[in-house]
């Protein structure tokens, strides 16, 4: 086993992943992956922005699932991050694994959307992109430099149609219950996604007792977002964390607290997937809780976690 990463964090994603899978996975965490990005339709067209790559003697690479994703190898982030396309919000650097969530949340122009822990502000982004600036989305983040961050990543974007909340999260669902028809709720989380092989730095903030934490503040954030929903109305739970406590428990305390919502199958359209667990710590899950996803790291991809969920709309 790789010594590069923390014991214990190897110990418990051997008991998250198949076996069939593990090899991939553990050279995921070595791997350099490539700078992905969306083009903003909200800023610019396509062939436009091309230009601009031919200019700087780039051919990124286009994703298949995404009409305004690209990738392009990991050496080329500095010429993108010096780009104007870059600095000028017509490009907005993000992970493949970050661009799955509003595709299958798949927000409609003229909907009432939230996403309820928003910065930096690239899924907000996103999905205004998708709603092409119609309808109402708000936007919401306590903490203070990171709200500012995405006011700004928002106005770069052009994202007019934003309103941005300086708030905590848990207190939104039973101001504006019955709201939205969508929402996101991408929760602050322990991060493992991000923890590199050999990079000590990228887990420093990374303990059990941190998974502890973060999973008691999801489970608020999910009651609260599930209040904020219109019956009908669907939620796209997700995170970047493996940890069952951060994920599947999440899912299984909101379904138990509130029969009015359901786990809806989605259909994926990348294959380095898994169901989510049927147990964990030697109990049984609610059988519903497999409808979600667990995305495997792969050399293009991070890992991440998603739950789609609708509330019911009769009693
Ligand atoms: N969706 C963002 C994006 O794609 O750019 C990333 C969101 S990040 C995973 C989670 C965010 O939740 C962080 O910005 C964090 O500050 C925020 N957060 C922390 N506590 C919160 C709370 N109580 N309510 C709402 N957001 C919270």
């Amino acid at each position: 086993m790789s010594t590069e990463l923390p014991a214990r964090f190897l110990e418990r994603l051997q008991l998250i992943i198949p076996s069939s899978q593990w090899k991939p996975v553990l050279a995921s965490f070595s791997s350099d992956r490539p700078v992905c990005f969306r083009i903003n339709p909200l800023k610019t067209i396509t062939d436009q922005v091309f230009d601009e790559f031919k200019g700087l003697g780039l051919q990124p690479e286009a994703l298949p699932w995404n009409p305004f994703g690209y990738c392009l190898p990991a050496q080329a982030r500095s010429l993108l991050t010096d780009s104007a396309m870059f600095n000028e919000g017509r490009i907005y650097i993000q992970g493949l694994s970050s661009q799955l969530a509003a595709i299958i949340l798949n927000p409609q122009p003229g909907e009432t959307t939230l996403d309820l822990a928003a910065a930096p502000g690239g899924k907000t982004l996103h999905i205004a992109a998708m709603m092409q600036n119609q309808g109402q989305l708000s936007a919401v983040e306590p903490v203070k430099n990171r709200f500012f961050k995405l006011r700004a990543n928002l106005e770069r974007g052009a994202a007019s149609m934003v309103r941005t909340y300086l708030k905590d999260g848990r207190e939104v669902g039973h101001k504006v219950p019955d709201r939205f028809d969508r929402v996101l709720l991408d929760a602050p989380c322990s991060s493992e996604a991000r923890i590199r092989a050999g990079k000590p730095e990228s887990w420093s903030h990374w303990s059990e007792k941190k998974i502890k934490e973060v999973s008691r503040k999801q489970k608020r954030l999910l009651h609260s977002a599930i209040l904020s929903l219109k019956p009908g109305g669907r939620l796209l739970y997700s995170t970047c964390s493996f940890a069952p406590e951060e994920n599947e428990l999440v899912i299984q305390a909101a379904l138990r607290k509130h029969p009015e919502m359901s786990v809806l199958s989605v259909d994926m359209p990348v294959t380095n997937i898994q169901p989510g667990l049927s147990e964990w710590s030697g109990k049984a899950l609610n059988p519903e809780v497999a409808k979600s996803v667990r995305v495997l790291p792969t050399k293009q991809m991070d890992g991440f976690f998603l739950c789609l969920l609708q509330k019911k709309t009769g009693p």
